[in-house]
């Protein structure tokens, strides 16, 4: 018996009271529980508790949890930095790829995208923090590259995804939306520009109400959900 279940209703609370704080309906926000370093049976407990999709960091771990999951009606989310020699496996056996950062990769994921299953759902990552982070393209480079990933034929670009610098303590909620803010912007000049994006996956258990007050409509929420993770060896 564990918390997960209240953990999760916990969750879906704050999410709908920074809805309504943003004057937003609640189901312009989805939630993906993030269930990497936990096992099958956590995963187990938070989908009897009502939750589909779960995301992950780690491809193997990842690909061993699915094979005990088999029997559930689940969509999985790879969540981690993409290199190349993981995209035939993601291809394979994910829903959605959040942190597309490169061309050549996406082209990967769409060659190896079985023929068998609906195009794979892509967000191109960005960089909203800049020096504080590596990950992602630039906000400059962008539009090429979404252009680009969207005529790829196996797959569906969605959005964008972020994941900002954690705010110092200090910081006044203006600043801490910030780079949400900005993100918001991308995204509205991207669908100004004639792509047809629906999602902007940004917000974790830290950050989420600060997320949503600037447009996040997927959050990604793991030790909100499971509890702290052991730090990766
Ligand atoms: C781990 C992780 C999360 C969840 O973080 P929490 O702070 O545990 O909610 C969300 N997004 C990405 C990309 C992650 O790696």
């Amino acid at each position: 018996m564990t918390d997960i279940p209240y953990k999760l209703a916990s969750v879906r609370s704050r999410i709908a009271a920074a809805c309504k704080a943003a004057g937003r309906p609640e189901s312009s926000v989805g939630l993906l529980a993030v269930s990497k370093t936990f096992g099958a049976a956590e995963v187990r407990q938070a989908q009897a508790a009502g939750q589909r999709a779960f995301g992950e960091n780690y491809l193997q771990e990842a690909l061993d949890k699915q094979a005990e999951l088999t029997d559930l009606p689940l969509e999985w989310h790879f969540i981690g930095p993409v290199q190349s020699n993981k995209t035939r496996s993601l291809a394979e056996r994910f829903d959605w790829v959040h942190g597309v950062e490169r061309l050549k990769i996406a082209q990967r994921l769409s060659d190896q995208r079985p023929p068998g299953l609906p195009p794979l759902n892509i967000c191109v990552q960005v960089n909203v923090s800049g020096e504080a982070s590596k990950a992602g393209c630039t906000p400059a480079e962008a539009l090429e590259l979404c252009r680009a990933v969207a005529t790829l034929p196996r797959l569906r670009l969605r959005g964008l995804m972020a994941i900002p610098a954690p705010a110092v303590d200090s910081a006044t909620a203006a600043e801490r939306q910030a780079p949400f803010r900005a993100l918001r912007e991308l995204f509205g000049e991207l669908r100004r520009a004639g792509l047809e994006l629906d999602t902007i996956s940004a917000g974790m258990s830290d950050d989420l109400e600060d997320a949503i007050a600037e447009g996040s409509t997927l959050v990604r929420v793991g030790s909100s959900i499971f509890g702290s993770r052991p730090p990766k060896a």
